[in-house]
């Protein structure tokens, strides 16, 4: 199947939709930045659900009762490469990511969750998919603060 037109806002929104009970149980709050004229993306849109999914899943995960969760893309322009990308942040104010596990985060089966409760493949999950998407993902985390940046191309 070929690359569509994906609309980055709706994704997330949906995305938003389907976690919501898991959301509002830890009585979060979300802010977004998805501004109306955000160009579309080209990819697989299901594919990319699954990135929003597994990256705000974890970030729930994350937060305590209370927690924040801010989402917002913008446009991110190359003037050396004529191209466009679409940059999104995942932020959360959680405990953070411990520095000595920060490069082994995005490694298949890699878990702090309990038994039962992580898989270790969700980060696995969202690298390639970036990957396919000729895009690139970054991890910013300090206690209290991560940040994780997915840069997806508009062409
Ligand atoms: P799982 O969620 O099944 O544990 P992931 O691949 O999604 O597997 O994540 C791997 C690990 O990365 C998590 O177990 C957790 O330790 C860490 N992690 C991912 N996102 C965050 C986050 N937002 N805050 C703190 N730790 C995180
Ligand atoms: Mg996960």
């Amino acid at each position: 199947v070929g690359k569509e037109r994906v609309q980055l806002a709706e994704g997330i929104r949906n995305t938003l939709i389907l976690l919501d009970h898991k959301v509002r149980s830890k009585h979060i709050s979300v802010t977004l930045n998805l501004p109306s004229d955000l160009p579309d993306v080209c990819g697989w849109p299901g594919e990319l659900n699954q990135v929003w999914t597994n990256l705000i899943d974890n970030a729930v995960d994350a937060l305590p009762d209370g927690g924040k969760l801010e989402i917002s893309s913008q446009v991110d322009r190359r003037s050396e490469e004529q191209m466009a990308f679409v940059l999104t942040k995942v932020i959360d104010n959680g405990g953070g990511i411990p520095q000595d596990i920060q490069d082994k985060i995005f490694e298949p089966f890699f878990t702090t969750k309990e038994i039962g409760k992580g898989t270790g493949l969700g980060l696995d999950i969202v690298q390639g998919v970036v990957k396919h998407h000729n895009g690139s993902i970054k991890v910013q985390s300090e206690p209290g603060r991560t940040e994780f940046s997915v840069c997806l191309p508009t062409e």
